[in-house]
């Protein structure tokens, strides 16, 4: 699997384009706007100086990922070559089964369909093309380019021999994946999710601020960060779109988002990608103040 596809230029698409290119596959990254690819690959410049600076990598070896990253905004002429596809589109079910209808339509008939969704059933998106044995979850963690695990998670359809071909790619581009069966949020989401919204609850009802949250999680718990900032990192939207998913594929109430989360995502409040969320969020600049709205 040499040339790769990765659809959606957000937050996962830049760092799943970054660790693929970096790793000497061409890439193809895709997105509905240009400005979206442009913003991109601004963003993996600069993380790629952030690698040079701590000499991870150097000078040449960042202008040859660069090198490597195409970009388009038509996603028939973006998969015609490849080999791999990576969707890292927004979390909705909806666009995703069209993705994978499109997909299958225009990608080589022996191309995998590989999607980092949080949560949605690979087996449903599966279902949508002619090729479910090659549809397949690679569920990359935030920050892309730092955290080492890939979830791989199988279809009820997907073949051994995808599985297989999917773990050697993660660990030769530097991943440790983990192959896990299809049932809503997988796992990762499945327990981190409704940690996440417990949080958020807990600062609804008033048990405790931002900040006594966040901190009681980090030092009592051990956690790098609070889930709070946790939820502003991930996205507050694709939080609330997994605890969806979760609601509805497994039935149970716990996992009902909590209506702060709710009111906060309608309110456009998304976290560090809208600059607000729990937290108020200035690019570049790692301080953390509380969001007004909390203080
Ligand atoms: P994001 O909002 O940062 O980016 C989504 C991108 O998809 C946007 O640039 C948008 O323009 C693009 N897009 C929307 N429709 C498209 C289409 N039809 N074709 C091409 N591009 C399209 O979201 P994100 O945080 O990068 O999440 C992307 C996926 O990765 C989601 O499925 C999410 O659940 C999953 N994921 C997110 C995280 C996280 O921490 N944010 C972690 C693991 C997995």
């Amino acid at each position: 699997m040499k040339k790769i596809s990765v659809i959606g230029a957000g937050q996962m698409g830049n760092g799943i384009a970054h660790v693929l290119a970096q790793n000497d596959h061409p890439v193809t990254l895709i997105d509905i706007a240009q400005a979206n690819l442009d913003k991109a690959l601004t963003t993996i410049s600069r993380n790629l100086d952030r690698q040079v600076a701590k000499e991870l990598l150097t000078a040449t070896d960042k202008q040859a990922t660069l090198d490597r990253i195409a970009t388009s905004t038509d996603l028939a002429k973006g998969v015609e070559h490849a080999d791999l596809v990576v969707e890292a589109a927004t979390e909705n079910v909806d666009l995703k089964l069209k993705i994978f209808r499109d997909l299958d339509a225009a990608a080589p008939e022996g191309c995998i369909l590989a999607t980092n969704t949080s949560s949605i059933s690979i087996t449903r998106i599966a279902a949508v093309t002619k090729r479910p044995g090659q549809v397949i979850g690679m569920h990359f963690m935030n920050p892309v380019p730092v955290m080492k695990l890939v979830e791989v998670i199988r279809g009820y359809d997907t073949t051994d021999m995808v599985t297989t071909a999917v773990v050697d790619l993660s660990k030769a581009i530097g991943k440790v994946p983990v192959t896990v069966n299809d049932y809503a949020g997988f796992v990762a989401n499945r327990i981190l999710m409704p940690m996440i919204n417990e949080a958020i609850q807990t600062l609804w009802q008033g048990v405790g601020g931002v900040e006594e949250i966040d901190t009681i999680m980090k030092l009592g718990m051990a956690h790098p960060m609070g889930p709070l900032q946790l939820a502003d990192f991930i996205g507050l939207d694709t939080c609330l779109a997994i605890l969806r998913v979760l609601h509805d594929g497994l039935g149970e109430p716990k996992y009902a988002p909590c209506p702060l989360l709710v009111q906060m995502v309608t309110s456009g409040k998304l976290g560090a990608k809208s600059g607000e969320g729990f937290y108020t969020h200035t690019p570049g600049n790692k301080d953390l103040a509380v969001a007004p709205a909390f203080r």
